[in-house]
């Protein structure tokens, strides 16, 4: 969202990298954490940060954090400071609350207090490395339902120069490479005549087992 501001509380490592990122990409941050050598290592990078509790509501309000359009609780062990915090955060109207929660049951207390989106690093980057290790060529995919995934495949050297018509994943494993992304530019919806180099990136949508052969069969042997 241009122009908006976000609010991170809790600068451990997730939440410093979060906002970090969130500055590199041109957006204003405010960083809250109540330890002030948290606070001290992100001063410079940050738009603003305060040391602060962010379970104390006058503290909250008294900083205008209503006013900011996304707030990030990234509080992990302390579960009952995470709830406490997000409940404020919504009762102070913020318009969107996101929470890491460190458990499904942590998770749970967030969804249903209200946080509009919980995320759980650990347990997904647990996943996507399982899933990067039993495919080599997976760069990257976004699950579409727990069937469907849209995958990023790297091209080996050995099928540079071959045409879409060649590997044929929808005829073979029923998946679709719907974009090739290479060096000089992406090619959307390709055609059977269309072909792919080393170090291509295929853009492949299917089930996770059409991915998954294909990457096995096609892309690895
Ligand atoms: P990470 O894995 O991101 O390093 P973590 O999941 O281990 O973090 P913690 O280290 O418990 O989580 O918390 C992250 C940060 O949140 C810490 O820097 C901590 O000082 C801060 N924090 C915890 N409780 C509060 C609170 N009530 N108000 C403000 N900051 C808090």
């Amino acid at each position: 969202m241009k122009g908006s501001q976000y609010v991170v509380i809790g600068l451990g490592r997730f939440g410093s990298s979060l906002a970090k990122e969130l500055v590199q990409l041109g957006y204003e941050v405010l960083g809250i954490d109540q330890d002030e050598e948290a606070v001290e290592e992100m001063s410079d990078v940050l738009t603003h940060a305060v040391v602060a509790d962010a379970t104390d509501e006058e503290v909250l309000r008294s900083l205008g954090i209503r006013n900011f359009d996304c707030a990030v609780v990234a509080i992990g062990d302390d579960i009952q400071a995470s709830i406490l915090a997000a409940i404020l955060l919504k009762d102070i109207g913020v318009k969107t609350v996101v929470a890491k929660a460190l458990s499904e049951l942590h998770g749970k207390v967030l969804e249903k207090i209200g946080v509009d989106r919980v995320i759980f690093p650990e347990r997904d980057m647990g996943i996507r490395v399982a899933h990067q290790l039993v495919s080599p060529n997976l760069l990257d995919y976004i699950e579409l339902s727990k069937d469907y995934t849209i995958a990023e495949l790297s091209v080996p050297k050995k099928l540079s120069g071959c045409t879409l018509k060649q590997l044929d994943p929808r005829a073979k494993y029923g998946c679709s490479v719907v974009a090739i992304n290479k060096k000089h530019g992406v090619i959307i919806a390709p055609t059977a005549t269309d072909t792919v180099e080393e170090r291509d990136v295929m853009v492949v949508i299917g089930t996770n087992d059409q991915i998954e052969e294909f990457e096995s069969q096609v892309i690895r042997r």
